[in-house]
């Protein structure tokens, strides 16, 4: 299976078109994803996320395929020396280069949505329209005709979609950053690809 690569400033979006019921019958989680979803600390706190959304295959009921997207974004050796020294300044570099390019993807399939009649994007991961999501307060979405609801938090195994369809792996790093981070979301479509 070969994907289609765009490369811009040290980041890469690779994409694969794919039916989506083998896409679910591979990669739906049937157990163990709501237990992890909990260990995150944005679970309950983005209206994007668990607890509380639609079952799945129910919501995906009307789509025929998908378009699925990988964002990586790298990290060179010298920012990684830099962000091995200083905790704070890590979060800044991965705030700066990657929850923006997430941020960018989300709006950009989010325009394809708009030029694709029927389609529907998941996102990569929790939603980052707002710096602090409504829900933290209790209160209603502020964009619910933008947000979109996470990929991981339906349940998608989010690790083996990266590496059989991209062939990455999941990468971590004990100080500072990894080699790369990398984000997958998804734009469903009404029709077969
Ligand atoms: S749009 Fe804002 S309020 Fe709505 S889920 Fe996203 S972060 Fe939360």
């Amino acid at each position: 299976m070969s994907s289609t690569t765009l490369e811009k400033k040290g980041r890469e979006i690779l994409f694969q078109y794919l039916e989506k019921e083998s896409f679910l019958n591979r990669y739906v989680r049937m157990e163990g994803f709501e237990e992890d979803c909990r260990l995150c600390p944005y679970y309950g706190k983005r209206w994007s996320c668990p607890p509380g959304l639609p079952d799945t295959c129910s919501y995906l009921e009307p789509y025929q395929s998908l378009c699925l997207a990988a964002l990586k974004v790298n990290y060179p050796e010298a920012v990684r020396e830099e962000a091995a020294k200083d905790a704070v300044r890590a979060a800044r570099i991965r705030e700066e280069r990657y929850e923006s390019a997430k941020k960018e993807l989300l709006l950009k399939l989010l325009e394809l949505e708009e030029r694709i009649p029927g389609s529907r994007t998941l996102g990569a991961g929790r939603c980052i329209l707002c710096e602090h999501c409504a829900r933290e307060q209790g209160k209603p979405c502020r964009y619910p005709l933008k947000r979109r609801y996470s990929i991981t938090g339906f349940g998608l195994d989010f690790g083996r979609m990266l590496k059989d369809v991209f062939g990455l792996e999941l990468l971590w790093a004990d100080s500072g950053l990894p080699e790369y981070d990398v984000a997958v979301a998804a734009l469903f479509l009404r029709e077969k690809m």
